[in-house]
């Protein structure tokens, strides 16, 4: 075992139910309801990879968490949840002197009205936005809008090190904070391969903090920015030292570029408990300047979709043209396989792509990878199962078990 590690639940990969000091941003446990059953540690290993790949006496007695809550998601008694921020938000809402920009990730509007009786995957965007509204947001945002940004750069990123034959090739996605802890931890070798390109949260937290707040005049550090995700680990994501741009451009020390991350789970609740009639409510739209995306930016949520998009991109960037019909439904990274992969052609450039969904499969092709049997130039790494639609702070659908 290599890299640095985090305190975490000792008991996830041990037998032993020892009490720890939790710091752990995006899970929390109840020892009192565990009743040892340990699908919260096959699910860790079997499908995440990390459990069992270290030994606490090397490690200090810490135990490593990568923060995507999909132990919390296999936990039958509800003894491993998800830290909760937002009664913390709440707070703020009830402080006159903040802004409260309300931001939403993709797949949250497709997965919100399933906690209110409606059927898996209806579209209930416009609801969650008037949601949003009433429970007091001065402003509500598309990330889409932050994917967009995010992909623009990613795929000239990828250009750059094409072009220029760079030696960190193949180059991964690092979107996802649990995909890019797992790295640092457990590959450490390949972490100049990740994307220098920050999450569209992460550049759309900073851009309101900078460009929105110039633009309207707002002080900086009146803005309470609240970011919606499928994601327990963005929880983890935005306390990273590095998620600061917004402190430097403004010379104000603290500053944060997001100030809390809840899941559609959350938002839910918080919209039962304050009475708010999600069905009658006849819907609003994202506010102007950040929200509106494209198709590129709203498939962020599917395995596969910021591979799509970053190709899409690429093509644009190489040729000067509107991507073909091919490249706009490119159905060799869509589904649910572990890993899939696509060769295509853009201009003179043949460039090979994986898409991955867990870091078990991840973990199997970095050793091919490590040994040199495959090599890509461009590999989309997500942690949860069919990429963030099956993120942890999701509504829990009926799961099949890792046996
Ligand atoms: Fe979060 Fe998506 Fe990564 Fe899962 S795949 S940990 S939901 S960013």
């Amino acid at each position: 075992m290599r890299g640095k590690v985090t305190k975490f639940m000792k008991h996830l990969f041990t037998e032993k139910v020892v009490p720890v000091e939790l710091d752990n941003p995006a899970i929390q446990i109840d020892y009192d309801k565990c009743i040892k059953c340990g699908l919260c540690k096959r699910t860790c290993d079997n499908e995440i990879a990390v459990a069992n790949r270290f030994n606490l006496e090397e490690t200090n007695d810490l135990a490593i968490c990568i923060h995507c809550g999909q132990c919390a998601v296999a936990c039958p008694t509800q003894a491993i949840t998800q830290v909760e921020d937002y009664q913390k938000v709440k707070e703020e809402i009830q402080n006159p002197e903040k802004i409260v920009i309300f931001n939403t990730a993709p797949a949250v509007r497709v997965a919100l009205g399933e906690e209110f009786g409606y059927e898996v995957g209806s579209y209930v965007e416009d609801k969650m936005v008037e949601s949003l509204r009433k429970l007091g947001g001065d402003y509500v945002f598309d990330i889409t809008f932050g994917a967009d940004m995010t992909i623009m750069e990613e795929a000239n990123e990828l250009i750059d090190r094409i072009l220029n034959k760079s030696e960190n090739l193949p180059q991964f996605t690092s979107c996802c904070p649990s995909w890019v802890k797992y790295v640092e931890t457990f590959y450490p070798e390949f972490i100049p391969n990740l994307s220098t390109t920050k999450s569209p949260i992460g550049i759309q937290g900073a851009a309101i903090k900078t460009y929105f707040a110039k633009k309207e005049n707002i002080d900086p550090s009146k803005i309470v920015n609240v970011t919606i995700t499928p994601c327990t680990s963005k929880k983890y994501e935005i306390k990273r030292p590095e998620m600061n741009d917004s402190s430097r451009f403004n010379n104000i020390d603290g500053l944060r570029d997001n100030d809390y991350i809840i899941t559609t789970k959350e938002l839910a609740k918080w919209i039962k408990e304050e009475n708010i009639d999600f069905d009658s409510l006849n819907g609003s739209q994202f506010d102007n300047i950040m929200g509106l995306g494209s198709g590129a930016g709203i498939i962020f949520g599917n395995t596969g979709g910021v591979m799509e998009a970053a190709v899409r991109t690429a093509y644009n960037i190489l040729t000067g043209e509107r991507p073909t019909k091919e490249l706009l439904d490119f159905k060799p990274v869509r589904g649910l396989e572990g890993v899939k992969e696509a060769v295509l052609q853009i201009d003179e450039k043949v460039i090979k792509v994986a898409a991955v969904q867990t870091t078990k499969n991840a973990e199997v092709l970095m050793e091919k990878l490590k040994s040199k049997e495959v090599n890509y130039h461009f590999i989309e790494v997500m942690t949860c199962k069919g990429g963030c639609i099956g993120g942890a702070g999701q509504p829990k659908q009926p799961k099949k078990r890792v046996t």
